[in-house]
């Protein structure tokens, strides 16, 4: 039995790490990390020109490790202090990801610099770390970073849906209407809760209109569940006020008086 379940396990991660290599168009560089490929360089640019006033000057970097194909991003300082973003190849390659998506995944790993309260923990102690917590940096990455994105594109790029069901499409149309930007954030929102619930070793299903229904009593500062944090991102892509909200002021945002607010799953108001 336990022959069985390793070899299905096996099985798993070995499909996994093939089954996805839906290449972007890449300059592909096998087993390293990463700073002059096409893309790493595109992907700087782009983010550089919007973000870099928040940095006092510090150049952001940002990083791919081709070669692990487990999909992953994480934001960290260099030797020197300076911030960056480093994703993997699976995660860049997972089957559905695009180029919006990948923007979202850095706007994810920005908003642990950014996004301001609540914080996490530093170890196991209860002092607080520079990161924002991960349904925070969610939060930002729609709320705030997707929409300061997009509003530097002169011309909105056609809207290509590839790979998203007609169900999951017209919920799209639902939440958004005819707002083109809108649609492309939460649907990179569900691409990206969808590489989420991929990685979980049991079947995950996701709703763009049904939330979790869980609530929290006291604030998650660790990943939340895939549903969770697709409820969250939704909520940051509907908030009108979003561009406007300062991050970094205090743990109350405009957006928290309505609907659209951090969702209860894992952010517990007064604490
Ligand atoms: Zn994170």
């Amino acid at each position: 039995m336990q022959n069985i379940s390793i070899l299905l396990f096996t099985f798993l991660l070995v499909s996994n790490a093939f089954g996805r290599f839906q290449s972007l168009d890449l300059n592909r560089k096998m087993g390293n990390v990463n700073q002059s490929s096409q893309m790493a360089v595109g992907l700087k640019s782009k983010f550089g020109k919007v973000f870099s006033k928040h940095f006092d000057g510090k150049k952001l970097g940002v990083l791919i490790e081709w070669g692990n194909l487990r999909p992953n991003a994480y934001a960290s300082f260099d030797d020197e202090g300076a911030p960056y973003v480093l994703l993997t190849e699976g995660m860049i390659n997972h089957r559905m990801m695009n180029q919006d998506s990948v923007n979202l995944v850095i706007c994810h790993e920005l908003g642990h610099f950014l996004a301001g309260s609540p914080k996490k923990n530093r170890g196991r102690s209860q002092k607080k770390s520079w990161s924002s917590a991960e349904g925070q940096a969610d939060y930002f990455a729609t709320a705030y970073c997707m929409k300061a994105l997009l509003s530097f594109e002169s011309t909105p790029q056609k809207f290509a849906s590839e790979g998203i069901s007609k169900d999951i499409n017209s919920d799209i149309d639902y939440l958004c209407g005819g707002t083109l930007r809108c649609k492309r954030i939460v649907e990179a929102a569900y691409r990206l809760a969808r590489v989420y619930a991929d990685s979980k070793f049991y079947p995950v299903s996701l709703s763009l209109v049904q939330r979790s229904d869980n609530v929290v009593s006291e604030t998650l500062l660790s990943h939340p569940e895939p549903q969770c944090r697709l409820d969250t991102m939704v909520a940051g892509a509907l908030c009108p006020y979003s561009l406007e909200m300062d991050f970094n002021k205090n743990t109350q945002l405009e957006c928290d008086k309505s609907i659209h607010s951090r969702p209860p799953c894992w952010f517990a108001r007064g604490n």
